[in-house]
């Protein structure tokens, strides 16, 4: 069983990429993005309490998103591999989707990440806005704190894998056909 991360900041593509890669793969798509908005829009508990956090642009707790994953992987084990998208996004989230996948047998076979300069990151969220209407997407501050918050908790996974010898980088300003074409050739190898 394969393990993909699809790594990179805010409106770097990571989404629409992940849509493509799943059809041509039939990998489970990951998103805790996803996962943490169907909570909010059922009125659950959990995502009651994210909806807080999401929607100041903060990260919502490590355990709350590892046990979200976990429960994913541990229930689906005849697919053919998983893309994980917006996870992990800090160093702890990192080391327990490590320890999980040692305990499935498995390991992280490669990061995709997708690179953004600032600027077009804010760009990008601005025009998501208009289409998919998240709150998220809509207030300056918001997406400066996403941004700010990037930088400061996930950023530092791009050494922490490139550690591990299994990091690659694709530039994300480009066309999504491009983009898909890179992403291809290394799922392909
Ligand atoms: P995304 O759709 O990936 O942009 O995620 C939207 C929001 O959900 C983020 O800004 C966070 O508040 C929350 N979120 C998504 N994934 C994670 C994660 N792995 N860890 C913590 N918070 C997350």
């Amino acid at each position: 069983m394969r393990y993909y991360i699809l790594f990179g900041p805010p409106g770097a593509g990571k989404g629409t990429q992940a849509k493509q890669i799943v059809e041509k793969y039939h990998y489970l798509h990951l998103s805790t993005g996803d996962l943490l908005r169907q909570e909010m829009a059922a009125g659950t508990e959990l995502g009651k309490k994210a909806a807080e956090l999401i929607n100041r642009g903060d990260l919502v707790p490590d355990e709350v998103v590892e046990g979200m994953i976990r429960n994913k992987i541990a229930s689906n084990r005849d697919v053919a591999g998983f893309l994980f998208d917006g996870f992990p996004r800090t160093i702890a989230q990192a080391e327990a989707l490590d320890a999980m996948l040692t305990e499935f047998g498995g390991k992280v076979d490669a990061v995709l990440s997708l690179t953004l300069p600032d600027e077009l990151v804010y760009e990008r969220i601005l025009h998501r806005a208009q289409i998919e209407g998240r709150k998220d997407d809509t207030d300056r501050s918001i997406i400066e704190n996403r941004i700010a918050t990037y930088h400061d908790k996930t950023e530092p996974l791009i050494s922490y894998y490139k550690g591990h010898g299994n990091y690659r980088e694709i530039q994300g300003n480009d066309t999504i056909e491009n983009v898909f074409t890179a992403l291809c050739g290394i799922l392909d190898e």
